[in-house]
């Protein structure tokens, strides 16, 4: 059985565990909370750093730090894990569904332009699948308009637009480390920023709403989304093999891109971007063709995935406004593109095996 994802942990994470357990500190007061928050932000280049337990509440804190609530629209791309749209109706706020662009999968700047009205109040851009979007573009457009920035980097941690990280854009970044993403602390998540009001605000709401110099007194309402120290002790050593892992990613892509044959769409690094490749991916050429694919993995005893669903299909989302572009990128990415085992530590050997499984079925569902 290969699977999609697995952690890459080892004698470190299990040392830094039983340190964090052995100093009693195992809820959320202790050393490695505070260490974890500093190391990450410097390790994205943001000034603050707000752990949290885990990416979903990450994006929730990020809109009730900034004021997103009823009435408010809240733009997300059409292509994403539920959890991006919502955060926002967790506010009360409408998520706005814009669809994405061909070549990085993440939101479509001039859609996105378009779709902006007096009601929109923030844009989630989304880094899909490792693939930076056009996250400067997408800064212009939310400075022009007015509009906070929050950049949902969950499968991105390490990516580059240009020469900066992807999280070092928005008012405030959010990232995962949930058991398959880039680096994790099992379940955890973390809010960047360089606002030092907006960082007080969410240090405040992620602990109760609790004023920070007068104990027991609330001057809102409050949630506990705190990260243990168990957790950031994790996520340190973790951090201290991160550039590591962000190669073998580099590797993995490369051996998948000679593998596969060329009359496969493959995943690259977009234009002006470096990509993690998350979960490397292809597209097929049709829907039929991807069902057949996937049947063939599975009978190899090979995990695969197929992209999300646009949330605009979806029963709990269909209330919400959608923009959709002419070539609706969104329901043919959706409908062709397919996820490989990615994990760290998979063999050469294992992603010659993909491949070739990849390869036949592909040959022999075109009739080549
Ligand atoms: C994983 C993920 C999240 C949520 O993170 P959790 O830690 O699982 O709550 C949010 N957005 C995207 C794009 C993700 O991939």
């Amino acid at each position: 059985m290969i699977p999609i994802y697995r952690p890459f942990i080892d004698e470190q994470e299990r040392c830094a565990i039983l340190e964090a357990f052995d100093s009693g500190w195992i809820s959320s007061k202790g050393e490695f909370i505070k260490k974890f928050e500093n190391s990450f932000s410097k390790f994205i280049s943001k000034s603050y750093g707000v752990s949290v337990s885990n990416g979903t509440v990450a994006l929730h804190l990020a809109l009730a730090a900034l004021g997103i609530g009823k009435g408010d629209e809240v733009i997300v791309p059409n292509l994403t894990f539920a959890a991006t749209a919502n955060a926002a109706i967790y506010q009360g706020a409408s998520p706005v569904f814009v669809d994405v662009e061909k070549e990085n999968w993440g939101l479509d700047p001039e859609l996105l332009e378009k779709a902006i009205t007096s009601k929109t109040k923030a844009i989630i851009a989304v880094h899909l699948y490792g693939n930076p979007c056009k996250i400067s573009e997408i800064k212009e457009v939310a400075e022009k308009n007015d509009v906070h920035l929050i950049e949902d980097c969950a499968e991105a941690i390490g990516a580059k637009y240009g020469k900066h990280k992807v999280g070092s854009f928005g008012d405030i970044s959010c990232f995962s480390f949930y058991g398959n993403k880039i680096i994790t602390t099992g379940e955890g998540g973390m809010c960047l920023t360089d606002d030092k009001y907006l960082e007080e605000q969410m240090r405040i709401l992620r602990d109760h709403g609790m004023s920070q110099t007068k104990r027991y007194w609330h001057d809102t309402i409050g949630f506990n989304y705190r990260m243990t120290n168990i957790q950031a002790s994790i996520g340190l050593a973790q951090l201290n093999k991160v550039e590591h892992i962000l190669e073998r990613k580099r590797n993995i892509a490369t051996a998948y891109q000679d593998y596969l044959v060329n009359y496969i769409e493959k995943q690259v690094d977009p234009p002006n971007s470096e990509s993690v490749f998350w979960l490397y991916s292809i597209l097929a050429a049709s829907e039929n063709e991807r069902a057949y694919v996937v049947s063939k993995l599975d009978e190899a005893a090979i995990e695969s995935r197929p992209f999300f669903f646009s949330l605009s299909s979806m029963p709990p989302y269909k209330q919400f406004r959608t923009v959709l572009g002419k070539n609706k990128i969104t329901f043919d990415l959706s409908n062709r593109g397919l996820n490989l085992p990615s994990f760290p530590s998979i063999s050469i050997d294992q992603i010659g095996a993909v491949s070739d499984v990849v390869n036949n079925s592909i040959k022999y569902f075109r009739n080549l």
